[in-house]
């Protein structure tokens, strides 16, 4: 499976008298553990589990490797695309102009 996403740690303040959160230092409350992706520009964030956020994040690395794994089939498909021999065979054949693409 793959997620979108990320998933940050968080530690938080609660607002009772005297909790150890309020100490100086503070000891936060947590680990808790949130979901966040972008659905229309907005961040939708969810909060998990440990063992929700231990498989999860197994999907988000799926995800960002799948990504880098398409992000250079796509680079070897631009370059076989500039190397290919009808770009000259085209541009010597025709009188349309200068080529479209730079050298
Ligand atoms: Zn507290």
């Amino acid at each position: 499976m793959v997620l979108p996403g990320s998933i940050t740690e968080r530690r938080t303040r609660c607002g009772r008298d005297g909790c150890a959160c309020r100490a100086d230092p503070p000891g936060l409350h947590g680990p808790y553990w949130q979901w966040t992706r972008k659905v229309a520009a907005r961040s939708v964030c969810r909060w998990l589990s440990p063992g929700q956020r231990e498989d999860y994040q197994a999907w988000i690395h799926n995800d960002r490797r799948l990504r880098d794994l398409l992000a250079r089939l796509e680079e070897l498909g631009a370059a076989a695309l500039d190397t290919d021999p009808r770009w000259q065979r085209d541009a010597r054949a025709s009188a349309r102009g200068p080529r479209q693409t730079s050298p």
